[in-house]
């Protein structure tokens, strides 16, 4: 999913650019949780947390910052830099009770996407096709990851999605994830390789 632009993202140098490395912005300025990996916004949070502790003003955490400007979030991170924020300090991976992350947001969608299309008719006719096309615009509209959706609906522009059957639907689909692990520098998935994953299962049995 190549981007015409990338998202704002905060660079490493403090002085300049106040938000940790890694935290994503979203259109209204703020720091964006399904945005950015959880590890980034833990960060952000623990360094608030940190500063509240050593007498500082903040008394929002991250993920509440609703009512913050992103200037107010952005000073809290400066302010707090090596305050007790390295890596060992912050879980690799949110506790399954949390607001999702990018990461966990993506592979949520993701499986319902591919099972989605897996279970799509063989021979849709013009209402389910139709229906189809408007389930994936929507989706590229609201899809909460602000530059994930802008990078799909790039992405669906020089490639509409392809409704006609069941097969067409699930490789679009599977091209469409593998733009995205390639801009990620994953592998690519074998789209041959879609109805084992996403609906019978392989063939050892170990998912029956
Ligand atoms: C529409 C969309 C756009 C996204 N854009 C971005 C982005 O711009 N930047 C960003 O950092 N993250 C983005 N993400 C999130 C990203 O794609 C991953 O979901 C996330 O990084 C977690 O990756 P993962 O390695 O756990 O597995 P995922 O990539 O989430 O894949 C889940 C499972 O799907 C299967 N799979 C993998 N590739 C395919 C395929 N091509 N076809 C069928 N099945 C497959 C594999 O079994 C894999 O374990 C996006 C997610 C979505 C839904």
């Amino acid at each position: 999913m190549a981007a015409t632009e990338g998202p704002t993202v905060a660079q490493s140098s403090p002085s300049s650019t106040p938000l940790p490395p890694g935290m994503v912005l979203g259109p209204d300025g703020k720091p964006c949780r399904t945005c950015t990996d959880w590890k980034s916004w833990s960060k952000l949070a623990k360094t608030k947390k940190a500063q509240t502790q050593q007498g500082g003003s903040g008394s929002e955490s991250a993920g509440a910052s609703s009512s913050s400007s992103a200037g107010s979030a952005a000073a809290a991170a400066v302010v707090t830099a090596g305050a007790g924020t390295d890596d060992t300090a912050v879980n690799a991976t949110a506790p399954d009770d949390c607001p999702p992350d990018r990461e966990v947001l993506g592979r949520a969608t993701w499986t319902f996407l591919h099972t989605m299309a897996a279970y799509y008719p063989e021979k849709p006719n013009e209402r389910e096709q139709t229906m189809m096309k408007s389930l994936l615009s929507s989706f590229s509209q609201f899809y909460p990851c602000g530059h994930c959706a802008e990078h799909l609906r790039d992405e669906m522009k020089k490639e509409p999605p392809k409704v006609a059957s069941r097969m067409e639907l699930a490789w679009w689909m599977c091209g469409m994830h593998n733009k995205v692990n390639t801009m990620l520098g994953k592998d690519e998935f074998d789209c041959n390789k879609l109805d084992e994953r996403w609906r019978d299962g392989p063939s050892d049995g170990r998912c029956d």
